[in-house]
């Protein structure tokens, strides 16, 4: 049995999913070349399969035309191909953002987000299908979580849309669904398997990884030599409005939560960002921004403001316009960097987890 300790940091989803076929494209290359000489073959053909999952995105086994028949029909028999199906993308009218909803092999459907910005295309993934994570204004947490996504559920979120789009992702949010640091163990591979040299090899510096707060996690990351930005959704600069958004700050306060998140800047050199979800009435006045602006400046970072989503089981609303603008010269009157996260897509079930939420509902199955 897991420890809650374990099960908090790690969530390893290799247990945690069920599923119990062995998962060849969440292996790393050397755990390959280990794989490929017990089945007979040459460590060299490691590199060969690893450059087709991972580099040319092949569908399955019978694309890989220099590996001999019989040995793509053992792989076959001994490994799940993992891959997702489409089941529907809708494509914003406004902006060219693009959400796509998957199904994993179990049935469960999770969402992905395509972003075009002029730097690159951006990849905003899930970690989880659902979230226990039980953040108020959000829909992802409304069913609770089914289960964790293993690194190949997540590597093909990047490589579907890859694959549809024709066009290289440069950049990846770990910013869907889920709570990536409730599913550590899944999520570091999935990074290492997503920045290597054999591989998409993206770069650890175009990946954010966001996260409710979870203290051994952040720490845990610091640790582990990546350069990723972390995000943490702060949403409130005060312990007692915190805790009233989000359960995960009774357990870890916010003092801890800033510890650890100066921890990981020493550590990695890279500056932390803070989500904000301005909520109109709760968390958007001129006091909240004082002392919003004295826990970034403390710890150098970049504000995130979020207009809050409506979600249609709560009542959450947006700041006017003008307030939200207000917010954010009051901020850099602070010195603090600062930006308001463009609202992408919010004619397309926008806010996080809607899209999968309403397709769960039924209101958009044929
Ligand atoms: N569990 C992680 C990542 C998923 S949520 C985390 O908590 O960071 C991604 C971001 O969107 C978080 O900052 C989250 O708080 C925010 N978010 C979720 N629902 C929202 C909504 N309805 N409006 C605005 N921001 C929302």
């Amino acid at each position: 049995m897991e420890t809650g300790n374990r099960n908090e940091k790690n969530g390893n989803a290799i247990e945690n999913t069920g599923i119990q076929r062995a998962d060849i494209k969440s292996l790393t290359l050397k755990e390959l070349r280990q794989a490929v000489t017990e089945l007979g073959e040459k460590p060299f053909r490691a590199e060969q399969l690893f450059s087709w999952m991972h580099e040319k995105l092949a569908d399955g086994f019978d694309e890989m035309t220099n590996l001999s028949k019989g040995f793509r029909e053992t792989l076959k028999q001994e490994y799940e191909y993992v891959s997702l199906e489409l089941v529907e993308v809708q494509t914003s009218k406004t902006d060219g953002t693009r959400k796509f909803l998957f199904r994993l092999s179990d049935g469960l459907v999770i969402e992905s987000v395509l972003m075009r910005y002029k730097y690159g295309n951006s990849v905003c993934i899930s970690s989880q299908a659902g979230c226990r994570m039980g953040c108020r204004f959000c829909a992802s947490t409304i069913g609770g979580l089914e289960r964790s996504l293993r690194p190949s559920e997540m590597l093909e979120q990047v490589y579907q849309i890859t694959r549809l789009l024709g066009e290289r992702v440069s950049h990846v949010v770990v910013m869907g669904t889920g709570e990536p640091l409730d599913n550590y163990d899944n999520l570091v591979r999935f990074l290492g398997l997503l920045t290597c040299k054999g591989g998409l090899h993206l770069s650890q510096r175009n990946i954010t990884v966001s996260t409710c707060g979870i203290v051994p996690g952040i720490r845990a990351l610091a640790e582990e030599g990546l350069a990723v930005t972390l995000a943490l959704s702060l949403h409130a600069a005060t312990q007692e409005k915190r805790c009233e958004l989000m359960p995960i700050a009774r357990r870890y306060g916010l003092l801890e939560v800033l510890e650890a998140c100066r921890y990981y800047f020493q550590k990695t050199g890279r500056r932390i960002s803070f989500e904000y979800s301005l909520v109109a009435g709760f968390n958007d006045t001129g006091e909240d921004a004082k002392l919003l602006a004295e826990l970034a400046g403390d710890l150098k970072c970049h504000v995130n403001l979020i207009p809050v989503n409506p979600v249609r089981e709560r009542a959450f609303v947006q700041p006017e316009q003008k307030n939200i603008g207000n917010f954010k010269n009051k901020l850099e009157n602070y010195g603090i960097n600062v930006t308001i996260r463009r609202e992408m897509g919010r004619d397309i079930d926008g806010a996080c987890g809607q899209l999968r939420k309403s397709y769960m509902e039924g209101r958009n199955q044929c």
